[in-house]
């Protein structure tokens, strides 16, 4: 069956570095759930390319907002980093993804960590009033190669100077120096018990629940530190701590 598709009008494009960037499109008709993703599609070369992208935004928000970096000869990536405000792209009214919060147990702690443009689910989770009534604190941990990568700010700096004590986030830059920042990856944080002790909080089965999303062999590699301090896979018939996705 073909495609169902709801035309979005491009609105503004937001260049971070020369390969990061932020699309937000006006489509009112697309509904979703904070954390969730659909697909994006242009005609390249008389050829539907169609991807899928995470919301960045609330669905409070009166735009959409897609993060993404170009891919090297990604056909879609490239093309959607050329966009220009007015342009016209297509967006499913079809959202998916397990990052949703009412997949996860109500929980004191929710960390959520990221590599690279995965950060963009939790923050549409985040910038969503309603979320905060299902866990007491939430740790964002967002995990880059390089300083200039740690984009998305203002957001975080919104979301700190509301929430407070009950934000924490914290940042890994891998490849170069970066002053406030963990050196490193986030498996080795755990294994380690630095990433709790930046966070001031212990990672224990009973009051934890812990979503992965970013590159799959950070998510498996998570997945394997954190089944080694007594963390499950959550799964709808058999609760337990660990939600993941992968990003490509
Ligand atoms: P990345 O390689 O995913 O690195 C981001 C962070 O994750 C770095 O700090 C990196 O540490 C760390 N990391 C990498 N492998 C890990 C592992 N096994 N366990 C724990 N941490 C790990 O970099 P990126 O710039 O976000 O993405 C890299 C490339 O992936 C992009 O340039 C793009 O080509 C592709 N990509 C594709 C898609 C897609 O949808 N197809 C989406 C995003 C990215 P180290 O510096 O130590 O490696």
């Amino acid at each position: 069956m073909a495609e169902k598709w709801i035309l979005g009008e491009v609105v503004n494009v937001k260049h971070w570095t020369e390969s990061l960037y932020s699309v937000r499109i006006s489509a009112p008709e697309v509904k979703f759930i904070a954390g969730q993703y659909t697909k994006i599609s242009l005609n390249i070369d008389n050829e539907d390319i169609a991807r899928p992208y995470s919301f960045v935004n609330s669905p409070n928000e009166d735009f959409l907002e897609f993060y993404s970096v170009s891919v090297p000869n990604g056909p879609l990536s490239t093309k959607l980093q050329q966009l220009k405000k007015g342009d016209y792209i297509n967006v499913s009214p079809n959202n998916n993804g397990f990052l949703i919060l009412n997949e996860v147990p109500i929980i004191d702690n929710i960390w959520m960590l990221a590599t690279g443009t995965a950060i963009g689910p939790y923050l549409s989770i985040l910038k969503t009033k309603d979320s905060w009534n299902n866990f007491k604190k939430a740790i964002l941990v967002h995990a880059v190669r390089y300083n200039n990568e740690l984009t998305y700010q203002k957001t975080i700096s919104d979301l700190k100077d509301i929430y407070g004590d009950r934000f924490i986030y914290i940042t890994y830059v891998s490849r170069e120096d970066s002053e406030n920042s963990l050196t490193g990856r986030i498996p080795e944080g755990i294994s380690t018990g630095i990433l709790e002790k930046k966070a001031g909080i212990e990672i224990l089965p009973d009051n934890t629940h812990i979503m992965i999303c970013g590159n799959p062999e950070m998510v498996q590699d998570t997945t394997i530190e954190l089944k080694k301090i007594g963390l499950k896979k959550h799964r709808r018939n058999s609760p337990g701590h660990i939600t993941t996705e992968n990003y490509w």
